[in-house]
């Protein structure tokens, strides 16, 4: 019960941490996480005169052992408030290779058991629209687009044009242009995601792995007639992919590169303003300093719901993204 009073007086922010595991071949006799207790994680800084230790403090941290399941379970039940006509976003932050995709998605080689956040987020969508079928119509339509470079495309189609963001359009949608899909069951999902997946995969450059430097966005839009009123309601979900959270070094980048990780600092910077600012009650929330913040904005604040999960790697090599991934989280929290 303490625990939803604070949720309230924060306003619908939640920061969930997880550890991915050490991988294959990975593990060299130190683990940058010294301990792990509920919701504090103890991170062993290696600090040059000797060992230093720093805790931070998370709604919940999830351990390298943690499930798929255990990992969503805490999040069905902002599911139900997306059919009860509230927006939610959930995020994954984290440096490149921390474990954002494989919370989001799942790994490469997708089994049942290892499908990530958005399949079980669906499933559980249309599992409950369908428990309600007696007092509620559901329509289900998706969108999946990309933010490179601060420029907005479609993911469902595959040229490559760019999108323009507005707001408080009539329809509920943030890029308009954007194909909007109607699904009416999972495999639907699955059919687009894939389909998102390689037009996603198609756009990368010779700088491979683009992924990794561009945010991914599959928002569900849901609209429920109530079958004894007839009265709408409208509640979506933006499930976000974020582009890797590591600092460059400018003095080894250059072009191109260099323009990446501009914008991808500038956005996830903004995003963090937004956030911190919400969960400060703040008068004031800066959602014009990037098109990340554009798009959620009317899923980030008011009556909406957020979830963001915080990766870090266990490596000590990455002790020094690790931290600066917490310290952002922590912000947020
Ligand atoms: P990111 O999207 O942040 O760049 P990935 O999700 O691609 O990172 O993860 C990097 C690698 O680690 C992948 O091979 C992925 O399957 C693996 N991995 C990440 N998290 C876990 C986990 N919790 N358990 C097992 N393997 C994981
Ligand atoms: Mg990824």
């Amino acid at each position: 019960k303490l625990y939803n009073q604070v949720q309230d007086l924060k306003g619908n922010i939640r920061v969930y941490c997880r550890v991915r595991p050490f991988l294959a071949g990975q593990y060299d006799h130190f683990n940058t996480v010294d301990h792990i207790e509920e919701g504090t994680i103890c991170i062993n800084t290696l600090a040059k005169n000797g060992k230093g230790r720093k805790s931070f403090n998370f709604n919940k941290v999830f351990g390298p052992s943690a499930t798929q399941e255990e990992v969503f379970s805490d999040t069905q039940p902002l599911i139900r408030s997306v059919l009860d006509g509230y927006n939610v976003c959930i995020f994954a932050y984290g440096q490149t290779g921390s474990g954002k995709t494989f919370t989001m998605t799942g790994p490469r080689d997708l089994t049942e058991d290892s499908q990530g956040v958005n399949y079980r987020a669906l499933r559980d969508l249309f599992l409950l629209a369908e428990k309600r079928k007696d007092t509620f119509f559901y329509e289900v339509s998706v969108q999946m687009i990309e933010i490179y470079n601060e420029q907005v495309r479609d993911l469902l189609n595959s040229d490559e044009c760019t999108l323009e963001i507005r707001n408080s359009s009539q329809t509920g949608l943030s890029v308009p242009d954007a194909s909007l899909v109607r699904v009416a069951s999972t495999s639907d999902i699955i059919d687009l995601m894939n389909l998102g997946h390689r037009n996603r995969a198609v756009g990368a450059t010779a700088l491979n792995d683009r992924s990794s430097r561009s945010h991914s966005c599959l928002t569900v839009h849901v609209q429920g007639r109530d079958l004894t009123t007839s009265s709408f309601l409208r509640g979506c979900m933006h499930l976000v992919d974020l582009a890797g959270s590591e600092r460059v070094d400018k003095s080894e980048v250059t072009g191109d590169r260099l323009k990446e990780a501009q914008h991808i600092n500038k956005s996830l910077s903004a995003l963090g303003d937004v956030i911190s600012s919400l969960a400060q009650k703040s008068t004031h929330v800066p959602y014009r300093n990037s098109k990340l913040t554009q798009l959620l904005q009317d899923s980030l604040g008011g009556q909406a719901k957020t979830l963001m999960f915080v990766h870090i790697s266990p490596e000590p090599d990455a002790v020094g993204e690790t931290i600066s991934t917490l310290k952002f989280a922590e912000r947020v929290a």
